[in-house]
């Protein structure tokens, strides 16, 4: 079958293995198959040599958890994430690996308004004890949350869908964080209600060009050329990526105005008044999303720097916490064990608070009993006296 994988791409794994320590689903089933190596013979054996699609094949393909931890770690420059992207995109529209319960899912993520009545209630049910706990729901879903409102026009906040339903108070701060140095802040809110991040993730690939299609409208009229701040690492890096999933030069020029809003702080940072650091040691939780695909880890460090007592790394060299979209509903067994090693990281340095830009990983911890805090809660806190 062809996977439809550029053979370049393909062909530039020579197979060394270095990448293998920093794949999570290799490092909790130490299996090959389970692992970047693994999963790129089974992609070659598959397309050029007409391997056909066995349970083995297929279950490889789906544990992948598109962390994309390898990349960085591969000295030959492997495109890791188009390869699995163009495989899974390929295997779900023959129908070899399903996608159809995420499809339906996702089909009301474009409805803001609608996604927001089931978000309210789901945060009933939460609290009733209705909602199967295997769903890993936040016990503290909005009930209500307060409007958004534009400050002027400097920037845009990118507000996305599922977030804004559950964690719209992280945005409000992001908000107050860039007013605070001297911006106008519109957030996207309705009018560009979902980046198709998760779609892409599944292997849903024309959603996810329609949704990345119906961003750019939205955000481009009249040649409007607004840097647009992201302040979840997985909706900013699929943004980012908006050039390679259209393939037009619109799409590039699009792309090139995403910032995620830790990157684009840390440029504004002189910026922000002088004020006490908040009396907190911090350990900072990279999602992979910020640290392998858009590089800007960094970033966290020198924003958060300044407003805490002190950051605290982990001992884990920014292993995936298992969180991966909907990866962790729909594969809980190896996402648990993922998520198991990242506690132990955490648990050994004894932070006051963990902080994490990135809605999914913040969720998929707090299944845990790890709570966590976005960084811009953090330094809204310190700026507003609220230690
Ligand atoms: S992906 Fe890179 S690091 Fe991993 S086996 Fe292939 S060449 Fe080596
Ligand atoms: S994307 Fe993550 S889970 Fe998938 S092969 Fe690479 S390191 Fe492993």
């Amino acid at each position: 079958m062809d996977l439809r994988i550029d053979a370049e791409d393909l062909n530039s794994c020579v197979q060394c293995g270095l990448c293998l320590p920093h794949c999570p689903t290799y490092r909790v089933t130490g299996d090959e198959a389970l692992s970047p190596r693994g999963r790129i013979r089974l992609m070659r054996e598959v397309q050029d040599h007409g391997a056909p699609i066995t349970s083995e094949i297929r279950h490889a393909f789906d544990t992948c958890v598109q962390c994309r931890g390898c990349e960085p770690a591969c000295p030959s420059g492997v495109p890791y994430g188009r390869l699995i992207e163009s495989t899974r995109e390929t295997l779900t529209g023959a129908g070899e690996l399903s996608a159809r319960p995420q499809r339906l899912a996702f089909s009301v993520l474009a409805y803001p308004r609608l996604l927001r009545l089931g978000s309210t209630l789901l945060a009933v049910a939460v609290r009733l004890r209705l909602a199967p706990k295997r769903l890993g729901l936040p016990r503290d879903l909005p009930l209500r949350r307060a409007r958004h409102v534009a400050s002027g026009d400097d920037v845009y906040l990118f507000t996305g869908c599922v977030m804004d339903a559950w964690q719209r108070d992280v945005h409000h701060a992001g908000q107050r964080v860039m007013e605070a140095a001297g911006f106008g802040v519109t957030p996207t809110a309705d009018l560009a209600p979902c980046c198709g991040a998760l779609h892409t993730h599944a292997g849903l690939g024309p959603d996810a060009r329609s949704r990345a299609e119906a961003t750019i409208a939205a955000l481009s009229v009249d040649g409007d050329r607004r840097p647009i701040v992201v302040d979840s690492a997985g909706c900013g890096a699929a943004m980012k990526e908006y050039g390679h999933l259209l393939g037009t030069a619109e799409a590039e020029s699009f792309a090139q105005r995403v910032v995620d809003i830790q990157e684009w702080l840390a440029d504004h940072l002189h910026r922000l008044p002088a004020v006490s650091p908040l009396d907190v040691c911090v350990a900072v939780q990279d999602p992979c999303h910020l640290r392998h695909v858009q590089g800007v880890h960094a970033a966290t460090r020198t924003v958060l720097a300044p407003f805490v007592h002190r950051l605290i790394e982990l001992d884990d060299d920014g292993l995936c916490c298992g969180a991966g979209g909907a990866y962790s509903v729909l594969h809980p067994g190896i996402a648990g064990d993922v998520r198991a090693r990242k506690v132990d990281a955490i648990d050994q340095v004894s932070p006051d608070l963990v902080a994490s830009a990135n809605p999914g990983c913040s969720m998929h911890l707090a299944g845990a009993g790890v709570e966590t805090v976005h960084p811009m809660e953090l330094i809204d806190r310190a700026l507003h006296g609220e230690g």
